[in-house]
């Protein structure tokens, strides 16, 4: 058996040399994928911790297995402050992630066929909020709501007559592309009209919507679901929220939060990852802090900045602009429709990391759609602010504008190298050792 007390420099080499790569990549380029952070010191050495060994299915003070006492204090101190950060009547945090957490509550909620309305994928929608090649879509009957065709916007009247006439038992309101404000009291009101459940999603903007930066869906929607490694800067997972009382079922023999948590476990999941929730904890502990609340406030101040020196470029936005930490090119009046995934490439090779993305009414595909999503919560912890949007943003249009020139994107690579050296990731703190 190899030593248990070797560094992973000397055990495995091979994996060693992987992570200092991937280190020096993220380190030497502009992160603009909007799902993406860069976590604090203390939230990995939470990850990387001894909590990884141990079983406990269950939920703290109720486990199937013994030696939880230590376990079910990081437990109950993830929960408490998710609380607090959010406002929730009830949370769990136990999912493995935002899609499961999302299949929880399905699963906890709906019937197999039932019918339920998500925001269209090319418009912004998560895989799991209906698509055709998903769970959510192949399991349950997906009714889309679209945005308007003219302005890109949500038009909760139009929403409104679709979910008379649908009838859906959940309306999911929540976003991974669509770059404007969620009304979520809209949303409520369409709910209560039609007799539905509101679920909302926002893997994307939780930090926004916990520190008052976007209206917070906790006190109107049934559940909320969240992932905890985006805008909340936690290890990656998930997250539910929701009421207690299930408005539906008042007298059922379960409550909507024991709905939830039975679908969690033992429903969908096993044992949970206790030291990943143990960074959860870690995590909502920073985003209680004030500093956590300025930081959201710059994330959009950077998306604006960012936005604003694309369209002086030329470049048109999805929606006209941003109100959160996401914007989307659209690459059709550059003559680049369906040529998302080129621009992507080209972007790689300058040292600017971004997604290719669909846009609304796609007249692409999903492979090569006509889109490129960007999002300032990973450049904004580095220390980013708005001047250094404004090179970022230039960088962009530079690369976009001549595709095909080497010289050009060589050109950009070195002044993206020049700026990253400006922002040093993980200074003085060795994240191998
Ligand atoms: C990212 C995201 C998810 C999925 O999260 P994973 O952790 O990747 O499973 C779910 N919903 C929305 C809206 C998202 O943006």
């Amino acid at each position: 058996m190899t030593d248990m007390m070797d560094s992973i420099e000397k055990i495995d080499p091979e994996i060693y040399r992987i992570i200092k790569k991937e280190r020096d990549r993220l380190s030497d380029g502009v992160e603009l994928i909007p799902s993406e952070n860069v976590v604090s010191i203390a939230v990995l050495q939470a990850m990387g911790s001894v909590l990884t060994n141990k079983y406990s299915e269950g939920y703290p003070h109720k486990r199937y297995y013994g030696g939880n006492e230590i376990i079910d204090m990081a437990e109950d101190l993830a929960i408490e402050r998710a609380k607090k950060l959010f406002g929730a009547e009830h949370v769990n945090v136990q999912p493995y992630s935002g899609s499961p957490a999302n299949q929880a509550v399905f699963f906890a909620l709906l019937n197999l066929n039932d019918t339920f309305m998500g925001l269209d994928l090319n418009a912004g929608g998560h895989l799991t909020h209906g698509s055709s090649v998903n769970f959510s879509g192949k399991q349950y009957n997906c009714v889309a709501y679209n945005v308007d065709k003219e302005t890109e916007l949500l038009d909760y009247d139009q929403i409104k007559k679709q979910a008379k006439k649908a009838k859906p038992k959940l309306i999911l309101s929540g976003l991974t592309a669509y770059p404007r404000k969620l009304d979520f009291k809209a949303f409520q009101e369409i709910c209560d009209e039609v007799g539905a459940y509101h679920m909302s999603d926002i893997a994307h903007i939780a930090g926004l919507c916990a520190t008052g930066v976007h209206e917070n869906p906790v006190p109107y929607a049934d559940v909320v679901t969240t992932t905890t490694h985006k805008t909340l800067r936690g290890p990656r997972g998930g997250m539910i929220m929701c009421k207690i009382e299930d408005k539906f079922d008042k007298n059922g023999k379960k409550n909507l939060a024991q709905k939830i948590d039975s679908a969690v476990f033992p429903g969908l999941q096993g044992g949970p990852h206790d030291h990943v929730n143990a960074a959860k904890a870690v995590a909502f502990g920073e985003d209680l802090r004030p500093e956590f609340k300025d930081y959201c406030k710059q994330i959009v101040k950077n998306a604006k900045a960012l936005a604003d020196t694309l369209m002086d470029k030329g470049f048109e936005l999805v929606a006209g602009g941003t109100d959160n930490h996401l914007m989307v090119i659209k690459l059709v009046n550059k003559g680049l429709t369906g040529k998302g995934k080129d621009v992507q490439t080209a972007l790689d090779e300058a040292g600017i990391t971004v997604n290719k993305n669909t846009i609304p009414y796609e007249p692409g595909s999903p492979f090569n759609p006509s889109g490129i999503r960007l999002g300032t919560p990973a450049v904004t912890t580095r220390g980013f602010k708005e001047s250094e949007m404004k090179v970022v943003g230039e960088s962009i249009a530079k690369v976009i504008d001549n595709l095909d020139d080497k010289k050009v994107i060589e050109s950009v690579r070195k002044d993206i190298l020049e700026l990253c050296k400006k922002f040093p990731l993980y200074p003085e703190f060795d994240i191998l050792k």
